[in-house]
Order: structure tokens, then sequence, then C-alpha cells
């Protein structure tokens, strides 16, 4: 499970001539295949008479919200990169660090087209001058099929040489942090930015900048398609829209699951054909570490964005991990804050010394929790970006539904 394979796509090509079978090409829908059945039509067509604005329209009627985890709606979001003057850029946050999510490694390994036609639509929508992808180097399969597909693209003239841009990340948790990403797309040291300026008025070498989440773009390929109604048409619980769920841990069948944005955690449990045997469900993660964990007592809340808020919590990018009955909650939640500690930048104080402190608090066989609660508020008040912000989740949770393990 430790093994990460950094391989590029010029590696990885030559391990397959080489006859390696170590690294695994799923099979994929290419580009002849998608073009067959009418895919790159919908780009064709906008870009020969197409209004960005009715587009626009379309993708906010379809209720469409970044699935990288921050739920921004998509639609608003291009008109504030418009509504700065050009030139501007596209940037796909592919680096997908958030532990448990891998939903969109599950899209690009089967339909990469569908999501690099809606990047080229967002693109056309905010007129972007170059288009980068920052795609996490631990996917050596999704950066072969993008290098492959990308050359493609360029040959069949749908995009200039070079337009888009491959970029490979290095592992660092932080630079699935939109501004931290811009950084080292920039060849800086990954850090977050502080805001304002937000990265659409001043993103990558200072020009406006469209960021999207890999998943947000494989549905806005999927609406100027099917129309709006591919997602607003889905209702479940009040909510509308589909969430594609990454869930691991404790259950029969763990995978990616696209269920109705309304759906419980039994839903998603039910969709993964019931606990794994010889556990009971004792607790889950909704959204990432940054989520915290929840009892399965709070079982009934639809997991969506906004819905998890007066719980203290948020749906993120839906990787949900399930714990059994003999899991340890006080576990995770010290694994959740050493991963925080291993990955935060260092730029600011309240994250970077109070990670460590927390995990030092954590490891003491009672809990000082009027101590951790102190530092909780300090790191969530003072630290610059989410990453410190939401660090302490896991603790204040913990406190709160697991007293009895503290
Ligand atoms: Fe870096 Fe943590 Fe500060 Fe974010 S909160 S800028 S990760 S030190």
């Amino acid at each position: 499970h430790n093994h990460i394979d950094h391989a590029t796509p010029e590696k990885v090509q030559a391990a397959i001539a080489a006859g390696d079978t170590h690294t695994h090409i799923p099979d994929y829908e290419g580009y002849d295949a998608y073009s067959a059945d009418g895919g790159y039509d919908a780009l064709k067509s906008l870009r020969a008479n197409g209004d960005w604005e009715e587009v626009q329209a379309r993708v906010k009627d379809a209720g469409l919200r970044g699935l990288g985890g921050a739920g921004f709606p998509s639609g608003t979001k291009w008109g504030f990169v418009r509504a700065n003057e050009g030139p501007r850029y596209l940037a796909v946050n592919g680096d997908e660090g958030e532990p448990g999510t891998f939903k969109d490694r599950y899209y690009l390994e089967r339909t990469p087209h569908v999501f690099l036609e809606g990047m080229l639509i967002a693109a056309w929508a905010v007129e972007a001058e170059k288009a980068f992808i920052y795609m996490r180097d631990e996917y050596p399969a999704v950066l072969h099929i993008l290098a492959t597909e990308i050359a493609a693209l360029e040959k069949a003239g749908l995009v200039e040489p070079g337009y888009i841009d491959l970029r490979r990340g290095a592992g660092a948790y932080i630079c699935g942090e939109e501004s931290a990403m811009i950084e080292s797309i920039e060849g800086k040291r990954g850090e977050p930015r502080h805001r304002p300026p937000f990265v659409a008025q001043v993103g990558i070498f200072g020009r406006p900048t469209l960021v999207h989440n890999v998943e947000t773009l494989h549905w806005v390929s999927r609406i100027c398609r099917e129309g709006p109604e591919v997602l607003n048409a889905v209702e479940k619980n009040g909510r509308k829209g589909l969430r594609s769920y990454s869930v691991s841990g404790r259950v029969k069948n763990p995978g990616v699951h696209l269920l109705p944005a309304g759906s419980t955690i039994t839903d998603v449990i039910v969709a993964c054909g019931g606990m794994a045997a010889g556990h009971d469900f004792k607790a889950y993660q909704p959204g990432g570490p940054s989520s915290g964990i929840l009892p399965a007592s709070m079982n009934d809340i639809p997991l969506d964005f906004d819905t998890l808020q007066p719980h203290g919590t948020f749906i993120g990018s839906a990787a949900v991990v399930i714990l059994g009955h003999n899991d340890s909650a006080r576990d995770a939640a010290l694994n959740m804050l050493r991963f925080f500690e291993d990955e935060s930048c260092g730029q600011c104080t309240p994250c970077r010394v109070g990670c460590e402190k927390a995990v030092k608090l954590m490891q003491a066989d009672n809990w000082d929790t009027g101590l951790l609660e102190e530092l909780s508020t300090a790191m969530v008040d003072a630290s610059i970006c989410g990453l410190g912000q939401a660090a302490p989740n896991p603790i204040r949770m913990t406190i709160k539904h697991f007293a009895d393990e503290i």
C-alpha cells in the first residue's frame, strides 16, 4: 500500500515497450472512439457560433459546483474570471491528494475525453490563452493517457501544439490548494497565497485564471451534451444533482459510487453492498480528513454541500471512509493530524507548530481537551489556508462524539 510509482509518461511508455506489466494502462475510450460517438461536436459548434453566456446559463441551471471540495458555483466563477481583462489562463487541478479521494482518477482512466472536452469548453468560455493541467505524479497511467490523448487532439487540429500544458505534481498535498498549485506551476515552492486578490483576478503569472477540478469539467462536458437535466433532474431528500462518492474502509465493495447528492451514509453503504463481513458500522469520515469523523448514529444527513455545516463539517470532495466497531476513532483522528503535520507547508506558525503540538497532545493517554480546544481555536482563527483552518476538525469531532475513547 505504500508503494508509489513516480513514473513519467515517457518512463511508462518505455516500461510498456519493454514488456513491463507493472504499470497497468486500463482500457479507456480514446480519441477515435469518442469523436466517432459525437465527441467534440459540442466544442466545435460552440467555437463556430456559440454564446458563452448561454453556456454559462446552462451550467448555472444544472447547479454545477466545484467538485474539488470547495463547492463554488462553476458558472459564477466563469463570470468572475471574464470580468478581468485578458490574457487569461485556465488551470485544471488534478492533484487529488485528499486521502480517500480517487474519483478524478476513476473518470480519467475511463473517459478522458469527456474531461478534455469540458476543459476546452471552459477555456473557450473564458477565452483562455493556455490551459495547464496539474496532475499528480502518483497516477502514472493517467499521465500516460493524458499525454497520449492530448497528442491526438493536437494531431486532429482541435488544439494548437502546446496549448495544453501537462504538468506533473511532485506529491505535496498542499499543491492541491489552488493558489499553492499556481505557485508550483510558476516553478516556485508550493505555498498558498493570501487572498485577496483571488486567483480569478491574479492567477498564473499574475493573469486572471480559471481553476477547475477534473470532475467539474467532466460535468461541464456532459451538461453541454446532455443538457442541465443530467444533474438538475435528480432529486433526493430535497437536494438536487449527483455526487461521485469515493468510498473506502469497511465496506463490501469500495470504489467510486455515483449517487444522488441527497444520499445519506446509509445509502452510500447500501450502494457498496453493505458492510464488510465481521464489521459493524461505527463511524465515518464524510469528506476527507479535513472533514473529521461522525458517529454512525448521524446516519440521516444528506451528504451534500452545505448540509453538514450545522454539524461543524463539510462534504469536501466526498471522500467517505467507513470505520467498523473494531476501529478506533481516536486513532483515526491522530492519523489525520499526523498527515496534516507532515503536509503542512510550514509557511505560517499556527498550522506548522499547531499540527505538531496537536499530535503530541493526542498521543497522551488522556487528552487535555481544554488545551486542545484552545489550540484548535488558534489554528482556525490564524492559519493562512484551509489546511491549518480545517486540521482541528478531527480533534473537535472526536472530543464531541467519541469522548469515551479519549
Ligand atoms: Fe501552509 Fe498550513 Fe499555513 Fe496553509 S495553513 S499556508 S499549509 S502552514
